[in-house]
């Protein structure tokens, strides 16, 4: 039995899945020509040293035994209990995910979801499965290869970042990365080779150097490493900075390892005081972790020789929890309680999981299975944006993600109800797109209804089903029509803060929707400019805004334009010209 597994006895629970997938696989071999049961041993080691359970253990080794074996899931129950069963079976339904996806047979990530939403660990043993796989994957065909590895980069390492195992989900980036994309490794590594190495000589040399100076202020224990970037995290840095190498600041990092909070701090002075730090580059995330629960800090400063390099600095405790994730503090309860198979208690009510209860929750409101998967893909698999709220509360979003799908995330009202956004303190448009790092904060009017031109913009499909949900129940013979024209108005104002809301609580004391707001705030002018537009309102409604706008304190000045409904209705056109509304008035 290889080290890790030997400490468990031969009729423990893992010792006698050891013996009975060893006999099951007996004469089996893999595409490499090793027997087949090494594939199972290694996955069993993988899970064996992220800490997971004895049932975990033994569901690792028996994983492919229904797959592949003549033995069934009932014989692994009658042998090992419903617990192994039920992690077998979880996992056995995940073998058919892979090349099907694609061709619309979402019901196998569905099942995939809806197991690993149960139960982490099932997803835990996939990852590790995998792994192995993907450390395998020289022996398989060029064209399994490339599905193997395409999905890997897809699905697999995106959701062991989600889980915090930001180190799995490098390995298996890299591990993928030459098969998914050949020419662009080919090329990454023509780019990068030699730099890569001076960069590494560079930064082994920078090591001592930084244990002199972290001893020099009293942090003589600090684990000193070095690293050059990884290659897929670095190719996909150079894909948003138009391949141009120069723009990379972390090509080189440094990590100090530190035994308490306080001297991470410290250490970053030290730091600061040795090398001047790049503006803007730093980040706390102890203060304020990544969603994932990723801590740390992180600045970057023109190190010895002016080159710039990046330091990440944190706790032996976070350290772990960045490379192991979850599974650092893996807190199965052995004992179940309540005949729920789910035991995963005492992580449940993490911040970082309750992606997996959104999932869960989710997956049961979609009613077509290709929705799902498509609004799985854009909402959990692609890259992240981390915006927060004025409150400083870290809400994550899929980049390209816009104010209105923040206030969806935060509330489906306040989604509705949206007329317009601030953005790290500038109105910003409804449409534009929001960056990691942004504060956003929203402007609500009361009883506003969502615009269908929404629709066009919003990234999420948790704001796009809200929004059509509402429309279909909102009154269709205004909200969205394009042949219903628009009343704007043009308000001059002495910028001063809370004008805007006051702006909008008159339009919603008459019930009035706006449909836009936009504010210019140049600072170069003494007034500003606020837009609105809501949909045609009766002649005494407008009267009454009008007047309304006008008492707001710091007012100058209201313009309003009607502009006219489609021409494909020219009595509603005309009958509007016939109520005596002028076309522009000043007022
Ligand atoms: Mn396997």
């Amino acid at each position: 039995m290889p080290s890790s597994l030997t400490q468990y006895p031969k009729e423990s629970l893992v010792g006698r899945a050891y013996t009975f997938a060893e006999e099951a696989h007996r004469g089996a071999t893999r595409a490499s020509g090793d027997p087949y049961f090494t594939h199972a041993v290694a996955v069993a080691e993988t899970v064996a040293n992220w800490g997971l359970d004895e049932a975990s253990i033994a569901a690792a080794l028996l994983h492919d035994i229904a797959e592949d074996t003549a033995h069934t899931l009932d014989d692994l129950e009658r042998e090992f209990g419903a617990e192994v069963r039920f992690l077998v079976e979880g996992l056995t339904k995940l073998t058919a995910l892979p090349h099907k996806m694609e061709g619309g047979e979402a019901e196998n990530l569905r099942r995939f979801i809806v197991s690993f939403a149960e139960d982490l660990r099932v997803l835990l043993i996939k990852l590790a499965d995998r792994l192995h796989n993907m450390r395998t994957l020289a022996a398989l065909p060029p064209e399994r290869q490339r599905r193997f590895a395409s999905e890997t980069l897809e699905i697999y390492a995106p959701l062991a970042y989600r889980l915090g195992m930001q180190k799995l989900s490098g390995d298996l980036e890299d591990l993928a990365f030459p098969y998914a994309l050949p020419e662009e490794y080919a090329w990454l590594e023509r780019t990068v080779r030699e730099p890569y190495e001076e960069r590494l000589a560079y930064a082994q040399a920078l090591i001592p150097k930084v244990r002199e100076l972290l001893a020099a202020h009293g942090i003589g224990d600090a684990a000193v490493d070095a690293r050059a970037k990884r290659h897929y995290s670095l190719y996909k840095k150079l894909l948003r900075h138009d391949m141009d190498v120069s723009k990379i600041y972390d090509l080189v990092a440094v990590r100090i390892v530190t035994g308490a909070i306080a001297e991470c701090y410290t250490a970053l002075g030290a730091v600061h005081q040795a090398w001047p730090p790049l503006p803007g580059r730093f980040k706390d995330y102890i203060a304020r972790p990544k969603p994932n629960g990723y801590r740390s800090l992180h600045t970057t400063v023109f190190c010895i020789n002016h080159k710039i390099t990046e330091f990440q600095i944190r706790t032996k405790e976070m350290h772990e929890e960045a490379e192991l994730g979850i599974a650092a503090h893996w807190a199965y309860q052995q004992v179940r309680g309540s005949g729920n198979v789910s035991g995963w208690r005492g992580v449940r009510d993490r911040r970082e999981l309750r992606w997996v209860e959104q999932l869960r929750n989710w997956q049961q409101s979609f009613g077509s299975r290709d929705e799902f998967v498509r609004s799985l893909k854009t909402d959990f698999f692609k890259d992240r944006i981390f915006v927060l709220t004025p409150e400083s509360d870290v809400v994550d979003l899929p980049a390209g993600a816009t104010p209105v799908d923040f206030a969806y995330r935060i509330h489906s009202d306040i989604g509705d109800q949206c007329v317009g956004a601030r953005v790290n303190g500038r109105i910003a448009p409804l449409d534009g797109e929001l960056h990691s790092g942004d504060v956003v904060e929203i402007i609500t009017q009361r009883g506003k209804k969502p615009s269908e031109d929404w629709l066009r913009f919003v990234k999420t499909a948790q704001a796009k089903q809200r929004i059509r949900g509402a429309l279909r129940a909102a009154d269709r013979r205004f909200i969205g029509r394009a042949d219903a024209g628009a009343v704007e108005f043009r308000i001059t104002n002495e910028d001063r803060p809370g004008y805007l809301k006051e702006v909008t609580a008159a339009f919603g004391n008459l019930k009035v929707n706006i449909t836009r707001l936009s504010s210019d705030t140049d600072p170069r002018r003494t007034f500003a400019r606020v837009t609105a537009e809501c949909p045609p309102i009766p002649q005494h409604t407008l009267e009454k805004l009008l007047v309304k706008l006008k008492a707001i304190p710091g007012t100058r000045e209201v313009r309003f334009t009607h502009r006219g409904g489609a021409v494909t209705t020219p009595h509603r056109g005309a009958s509007r010209g016939g109520r005596g509304i002028p076309r522009r008035s000043k007022t």
